[in-house]
């Protein structure tokens, strides 16, 4: 018996009878019970990603999502009004791994002057430091960062978040370009410019897994 990542796994003799195979049904069942109960952070419950309904919200407004299959070996995307639509041979967008890697790309693309507006004008209203430039890339590892240069990267699954969930983390690396590290006094920086930031860092514990295209 084993289990990993919400698959679970019985090895059984070749040619078992049905008896026996109802009861090691049984003890698997049991086991991951029990499993269950003592580590239950192994059972996360599969949400889906943000590309498979017809609705996604992104920046705290919700877009109609419309794929439409071409006959051309290209993948576009364009945002009009409320609609977001991508053309990309049919074989593609019935390919959920390729929709998931390359949807999110041109994301990044479309939001992309959104984004650097945003973090411009909370820069303002805020730190007023002297950035350099703002990018949206599709990174799983971290929300954001701060380069020495004050280049700010922020990552695109926060499009999918709460907007003051996505404040708080342009405040955070905004607040980078006067601390390097995560020191007390740059967590003050911080709470200078978002008063709920303990919320909002524990927003980001609970529910950073949720936000997934
Ligand atoms: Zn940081």
């Amino acid at each position: 018996m084993s289990y990993r990542d919400n698959v679970a796994r019985l090895s059984i003799p070749k040619g078992i009878r049905e008896n026996d195979l109802v009861r090691a049904k049984d003890r698997l069942h049991e086991w991951l019970s029990k499993l269950a109960l003592d580590k239950p952070n192994l059972f996360v419950p599969e949400s889906n990603g943000a590309l498979t309904g017809q609705e996604i919200t992104l920046i705290g407004r919700q877009y109609h999502l419309r794929f439409i299959p071409v006959r051309a070996n290209r993948i576009t995307g364009r945002r009009k009004d409320g609609v977001i639509t991508v053309e990309a041979p049919d074989e593609f967008l019935s390919d959920r791994t390729q929709v998931s890697d390359a949807v999110p790309r041109l994301i990044n693309k479309i939001f992309a002057y959104d984004m650097d507006q945003r973090v411009r004008d909370i820069n303002q209203r805020t730190i007023n430091a002297n950035i350099g430039r703002v990018s949206l890339k599709s990174v799983v590892s971290r929300w954001g960062s701060c380069t020495h240069e004050n280049n700010i990267m922020i990552s695109n699954r926060l499009l999918l978040a709460p907007t003051e969930i996505l404040d708080h983390v342009i405040i955070h690396e905004l607040a980078h370009t006067v601390h390097r590290d995560h020191s007390r006094q740059f967590w003050r920086v911080v709470a200078q410019y978002d008063s709920h930031m303990k919320e909002h860092n524990a927003w980001l514990k609970l529910h950073g897994h949720t936000l997934k295209y």
